[in-house]
């Protein structure tokens, strides 16, 4: 693997992309940095989002930079707003160390003015949005005859968004001898139609597969009945309490209104779309960018191109009408090597969808169950707990209350003080969750389908276990009873991979789930250890836990002591370990 050394970066942009944290190329860089340096060839750059297309155009464009003077000598072209400032900051940041180097943003919706005062100082590089860009040429406030440069960034995005017109004029604008660069994530027809007219014998680089999505991400989606859209999203939300991710909707109208749900449901989350002011946009994306917020509702051309840093998690409210948008979503995740995962809240229809877009992915799209109330809370309880574990104390801050709360607190064991200082923030998720319903949507019509036969037997035993977890709930009330005897009948049969313990503690030891989960994790300490349905009785639990944990689950309960009690677990009487054991052989 080369090293940006000798890939040809100067030793200035190297200090300032050392400083980025860029340590090796990406493969993309690697190719079209020499390939710019070494010939005059235009190029075609096609590779996934989140591969370092920027830096693979901007290196060797600030290189190329006569910063002695300041005529303008190359012209990025972008999409939105937001990417043209997001690439002008790129670029100043790679070229902190290159004495002289001016690269200006000009883009529609700020004020001109400061624009044009801009230009009249001087600069080297451009970066523009295409509408912005022609009317500072029609003006005679951009000059743009001289450049040796032109990139067009995110050209199908360009052209889908209408740019068409303004691209020709300005092209017409710039000298025939410049050379012409076309990045894009992916090469539908107008791509092509466009690299045909404007571009002389381009040099066609691509890396990795085209028209698919970055290898780091995971696909998932979730089926549920369209009209639980929203509570799926939510649990989506609970269950990943670090969440950090980008909720993409179809329209303004639905992005405001999913974002005003979450917001009235205390979660941190706001809305950017098209209908806000630009400084309402603005205001959005710095408070994403620095984490304030965790969840960014937008609509796909709002948050097109925009490369925030370690997005965990993008949301499909519903899947895009167009599946190259599918890729670009999924793009805004996984990038620079961090892992992402990509999930879809899917109903029926859209359900039949999914093939295709395997398909053009090349990549499978798991099904997964939405989760469960207790799987949330048990999850919530261990997030909050770890925090708690890993909190700062200000030893001498602290101290001078801390021997009158000692005091306070004297009455009480250390447990009870635990139990207590744990419900003040678990309270909210076990109401919300008491009575939660299952909202996967069972397709029954999916059996019929061999290809998906694999992947339902696996989710189809969770599903099974988990169902009765929410059930048993339910049970707690009385109502849905009836209705659950009548699910657990026919998920019986798909049981297999869980193992039914039995544990000498049940309601009158204050067991719940939460807790129960809690004991699991903490004495086996491994927090993948999947629980399927718990019944508490009154003096006992039968739980159960997949097969392949069942003897780490008993061996680590064991001989523990919940409430003075020595706890025994073993498996239950009921069904022995064996008889699912065997199931699971015989899938296989
Ligand atoms: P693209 O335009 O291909 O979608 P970007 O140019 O926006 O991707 O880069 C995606 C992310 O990767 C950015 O955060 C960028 O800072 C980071 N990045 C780019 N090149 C490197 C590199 N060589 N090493 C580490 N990080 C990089
Ligand atoms: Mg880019």
């Amino acid at each position: 693997m080369l090293t940006f050394k000798e890939l040809g970066v100067s030793p200035d942009l190297l200090r300032g992309i050392e400083e980025l944290g860029f340590q090796t190329p990406t493969p993309i860089q690697e190719e079209i940095i020499p390939l710019f340096f070494d010939c005059e060839n235009d190029i075609v750059g096609l590779a996934q989002t989140g591969t370092g297309k920027t830096a693979a155009f901007g290196l060797p464009i600030i290189d190329q930079c006569d910063t002695s003077i300041t005529t303008v000598q190359s012209l990025i072209l972008s999409p939105t707003r937001e990417l043209c400032i997001q690439i002008a900051k790129d670029l100043e940041n790679y070229g902190k160390h290159v004495k002289g180097l001016r690269v200006t943003p000009i883009y529609g919706g700020a004020s001109i003015d400061n624009q044009i005062r801009d230009l009249k100082r001087g600069t080297q590089i451009i970066v523009a949005t295409p509408g912005r860009m022609l009317d500072m040429i029609k003006r005679k406030r951009a000059n743009i005859t001289e450049i040796h440069t032109v990139v067009l960034d995110e050209a199908d995005e360009m052209l889908n968004m209408g740019f068409r017109d303004e691209l020709d004029a300005i092209l017409e604008q710039t000298p025939k001898g410049k050379r012409t660069l076309l990045f894009s994530a992916t090469m539908p027809s107008e791509v092509a139609r466009i690299a045909n007219t404007y571009m002389h014998d381009p040099v066609r680089i691509s890396v990795g597969k085209e028209n698919s999505g970055a290898d780091n991400v995971k696909h998932l989606y979730y089926q549920v009945h369209a009209k639980d859209r929203y509570p799926a999203l939510k649990r989506i939300a609970d269950i990943n309490p670090d969440i950090y991710g980008l909720v993409f909707c179809r329209t303004r109208a639905e992005t405001k209104d999913t974002a005003d749900k979450l917001i009235k449901d205390g979660y941190n989350a706001d809305a950017l779309h098209g209908d806000l002011s630009q400084s309402q946009r603005d205001h959005v994306m710095k408070r994403f960018r620095e984490r304030t917020l965790q969840m960014l509702v937008a609509t796909d051309v709002a948050a097109r191109g925009l490369d925030v840093r370690e997005i965990s998690h993008v949301i499909n409210y519903n899947l895009p009408d167009d599946i190259e948008d599918y890729i670009h979503r999924s793009g805004r995740t996984g990038r620079a090597d961090k892992h992402g995962i990509s999930i879809s809240i899917v109903n029926f229809r859209e359900r039949s969808r999914i093939p295709q877009l395997e398909k053009i992915l090349g990549k499978k799209i798991e099904k997964q169950n939405v989760p469960n109330g207790s799987e949330i809370c048990g999850k919530q309880l261990f997030n909050m707990i770890d925090k708690m574990e890993h909190v700062n104390v200000d030893e001498k801050q602290i101290a001078p209350f801390m021997e009158t709360v000692m005091k306070k607190l004297e009455w009480l064991d250390k447990e009870e003080i635990i139990k207590r200082f744990v419900s003040l923030e678990f309270n909210r998720f076990l109401e919300y969750y008491k009575n939660a319903p299952d909202l996967n949507k069972i397709d029954k019509r999916d059996s019929g389908d061999p290809r998906d036969r694999g992947g339902r037997d696996r989710g189809g035993r969770e599903r099974g276990g988990r169902e009765r977890g929410d059930r048993d709930r339910g049970r707690d009330n009385g109502r849905e009873r009836d209705n659950g005897r009548r699910e657990r009948n026919r998920s019986d049969d798909r049981q297999g991979g869980f193992t039914k313990l039995f544990i000498n503690v049940g309601r009158v030891d204050g067991v719940n789930p939460p807790r129960l989960i809690g004991m699991i994790n903490d004495n086996a300490r491994d927090r993948d250890i999947t629980i399927g349905s718990i019944k508490i009785e009154e003096k006992h639990t039968i739980f159960q836990v997949g097969d392949q944990y069942a003897e780490k689950v008993i061996s680590a309960l064991s001989k523990t002591h919940f409430k003075g009690r020595e706890v025994k677990v073993d498996f239950s009487g009921e069904e022995p370990g064996k008889k699912s054991k065997k199931k699971k052989a015989k899938k296989k």
